[in-house]
């Protein structure tokens, strides 16, 4: 086969996506000691790259352990990695593990590895689901208590829950499912932020127990910047009804409007297209001023 294979970052060298392979008794892999990123490169320049950074490296204090390498290290090993592979428009996944040393559930000393993959990802969802909005399910399983998992770390084991339920919504044709936090309120979905309008007015949860995602933050600040009243509280399934739009956020998906979620039908109106505009102008900003 012809096409240059891929390249990846792995512990300070880069190696063929092929040869980047962990051993199979990891403390990682039967754990889920390991914490990751999803970052987007858009005309070269990863948005918010070092925000990205830094969440992981909190991450992996959360889990207790250290990734041995510094945010300047990491920031300019993504770099590389988009270069060596020609990438302009990319999803950047660094990921650090503990790795296979002891297989006790108790490992302090297992080296912590990072490895930084990158590929060409357009849309988390396809091009129809995005125009269209998307429907999502309501999750059997909620997003655990703060008290029973350190649940502002991007860590692998909080992902289990997110695949269970986005593969049940799938087989019953949903493109992704809503979950509601330990106390039954609404939370997020299996890999974005949730947002809702009502009145002219911005309504998302409250960030308690689930990850403050980088665009959920931008997203708050771009509706600011138009004076759009954000108002970040608690919400209840049953409001749901109560709201004329609805979107999601996140790095991958960006922002996606929502059409359905369970019984309710919401319209992408005004606030939803200004909103994904104005990410979508921010983001290629950087490569626009180049
Ligand atoms: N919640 C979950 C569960 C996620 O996986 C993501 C994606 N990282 C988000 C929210 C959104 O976070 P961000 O905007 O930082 O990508």
């Amino acid at each position: 086969h012809d096409k240059k294979e891929n390249v990846v970052w792995y512990d300070g060298k880069l190696v063929p996506l092929s040869e980047a392979t962990v051993p199979v008794l990891t403390h990682g892999l039967h754990y889920a000691s390991a914490v990751f990123e999803g970052e987007r490169a858009y005309g070269g320049v990863i948005f918010k790259s070092r925000e990205h950074t830094e969440r992981l490296k909190k991450s992996g204090e959360l889990l207790d352990f250290e990734i041995p390498y510094s945010v300047d290290e990491i920031e300019a090993a993504k770099a590389l990695v988009l270069k060596e592979n020609g990438f302009v428009d990319a999803y950047v996944r660094p990921i650090a593990w503990r790795g296979a040393e002891a297989l006790g559930v108790s490992a302090p000393k297992n080296t912590i590895h990072l490895a930084i993959a990158a590929w060409v990802w357009p849309s988390y969802f396809t091009h129809e689901e995005r125009l269209k909005g998307i429907r999502l399910d309501i999750a059997e399983y909620r997003r655990p208590d703060p008290a029973t998992a350190p649940s502002t770390a991007k860590a692998a084991g909080l992902y289990m829950i997110c695949t269970i339920s986005k593969h049940k919504a799938e087989r019953k044709g949903y493109s992704d499912a809503m979950m509601l936090d330990w106390r039954g309120r609404v939370a997020e979905c299996t890999g974005a932020n949730i947002f809702f309008v009502k009145d002219g007015e911005l309504h998302t949860p409250a960030p308690e127990g689930f990850l403050n995602g980088i665009t959920r933050q931008t997203v708050i600040e771009l509706a600011k910047k138009r004076g759009i009243p954000v108002i970040e509280r608690t919400i209840m399934p049953e409001e749901l009804s109560g709201f004329t739009e609805s979107f999601v956020t996140g790095t991958a998906a960006e922002v996606t409007p929502v059409s359905e979620i369970g019984p309710h039908h919401f319209t992408p109106a005004d606030i939803t297209k200004t909103l994904l505009t104005d990410y979508d102008n921010l983001v290629h900003a950087a490569k626009n001023a180049a």
